[in-house]
């Protein structure tokens, strides 16, 4: 296949939140098209953009550069009623949409009994995966089982309406099931989301077709992920995943094209690691260190507002991302918010409870919680780093704990940003 143009995944390394919004913000400017692959509008974006703050749940954060084409393929679960009010939002502010934004006519619809059935079945859950309680995870059941409605379903108003009559029926039930009542007005919500059908339809497209099209006019392309590595359905820590691929290779099966076209693959990789939700952290901090750097990093969710918990930087789950989604490079984020730490510490492996020590990720997720991290511990460099825009000027300590972070992730560090503005990367070789 000729590869004319260049097409790059961008993808957590972590448990999300690693600053993938900031990364793809400033690795749109030179490409023409954006493409988002999986998740739903349980992913927030915190994009700084001159003195203006952009939270995007689910139109890539590319539309904040002008002239870029942006897309959300097949892989997403869209919630209708929010991604207008987004566009919207966006619109009223400024930004130009217009013939800017298409969406996967093989997307699937996440409607409001979606949203009710999650809420239910955590609040039933014996044991909690922390859910947003957005609808998400309902409408990849949906996907799979084969029921779920698609953008292309809107423009058919008879099978349209006999798919949600049916989802609203086994709605009733699940929810009679789950000993949750359904609220008295789920069929105007409904009813209030299909309407929105028409103009939704306007913007429909086919991404693979446009994106392989691109591609072969010499048009450069990013993927965009949301979430994490640690959070995809298969190579995760399941149960306490989402309910998607996150993975790079997500990024072909989300958007209609084939894996030969990609040819390189970015992990953003937070310096230091942060988890929101269920489930275990091996590099937790102790609660002092941890409320210290939830502070110094902001480390609250763009959807929930939620805390994340703080941990160490720790290369086994890096080592896995690199493994998992074939890296071709890394770019480090948030950097500047160590800059204040005497020493850090970085697990290089984990300690397991028979007492053998093992670099790789265990799939069994409750032994996680029982590892203990083996860890080496690096200077800091206690000087401020955001005004930084070259490697050479970065304290030498800094420059050794990026090393290190490359040496034990086996992957190149070719991005490091220092700060929540788009002028506060480093390129780095
Ligand atoms: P995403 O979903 O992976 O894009 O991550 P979020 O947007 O949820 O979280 C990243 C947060 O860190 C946002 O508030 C960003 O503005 C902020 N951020 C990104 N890069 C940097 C950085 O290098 N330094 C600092 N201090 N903040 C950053």
């Amino acid at each position: 296949m000729p590869q004319q143009g260049t097409c790059t995944v961008i993808v957590g390394c972590q448990w999300g939140d690693e600053g993938k919004g900031k990364i793809v913000d400033v690795l749109a400017e030179d490409v023409d098209i954006v493409a988002r692959y999986q998740g739903g509008a349980n992913a927030g974006h915190t994009v700084k953009v001159g003195e203006e703050l952009f939270v995007l749940h689910q139109i890539p954060s590319g539309i904040l550069h002008d002239g870029k084409r942006c897309l959300l393929g097949n892989g997403v679960v869209l919630d209708i009623v929010q991604f207008f009010q987004e566009y919207d939002a966006l619109v009223a502010r400024g930004i130009e949409l217009d013939g800017h934004v298409g969406v996967s006519l093989r997307a699937q619809l996440l409607l409001p009994y979606h949203r009710l059935l999650d809420q239910a079945s955590e609040s039933s859950a014996a044991e909690k995966i922390g859910t947003t309680g957005r609808g998400i995870g309902p409408a990849y059941e949906d996907k799979a089982g084969r029921r779920g409605v698609r953008v292309a379903d809107l423009g058919n108003a008879e099978r349209l309406a006999k798919r949600v009559g049916e989802a609203r029926e086994r709605t009733r039930r699940r929810l009679e099931l789950l000993g949750a009542k359904g609220p008295a007005d789920l069929d105007r919500a409904i009813d209030e989301a299909l309407a929105l059908g028409p103009r939704l339809l306007d913007i429909a497209c086919d991404p693979g077709l446009e994106i392989t099209t691109a591609l072969r006019a010499g048009r450069r392309v990013l993927l965009e992920g949301a979430q994490g590595t640690a959070l995809d359905l298969d190579h995760g820590t399941y149960p306490f995943v989402t309910s998607s691929n996150t993975t790079a290779a997500a990024a072909a099966t989300g958007t209609g094209i084939g894996p030969t076209w990609i040819d390189a693959v970015v992990g953003v990789v937070k310096a230091y690691t942060t988890r929101v939700g269920e489930g275990p952290l091996p590099t937790a901090l102790d609660p002092d260190m941890d409320e210290k750097v939830r502070q110094l990093g902001g480390e609250f969710g763009a959807t929930t507002g939620r805390p994340r918990r703080c941990g160490w930087f720790d290369s086994v789950i890096t080592r896995y991302a690199s493994q998992v989604n074939g890296l071709t490079g890394v770019a480090v984020t948030k950097l500047d918010v160590l800059d204040t730490l005497p020493e850090l510490k970085v697990a290089t492996a984990y300690k397991l409870p028979d007492g053998c020590v093992t670099e790789s990720f265990p799939a069994d997720t409750w032994s996680l919680s029982a590892v203990e991290p083996v860890y080496e511990t690096l200077p800091g460099w206690l000087a401020p780093t955001g005004n930084v825009r070259r490697l050479a000027d970065l304290p030498r300590n800094a420059r050794a704990y990026l090393d290190r972070i490359e040496e034990l992730t086996r992957a190149p560090v070719q991005w490091v940003s220092v700060g929540v503005k788009r002028s506060q990367i480093i390129p780095v070789g």
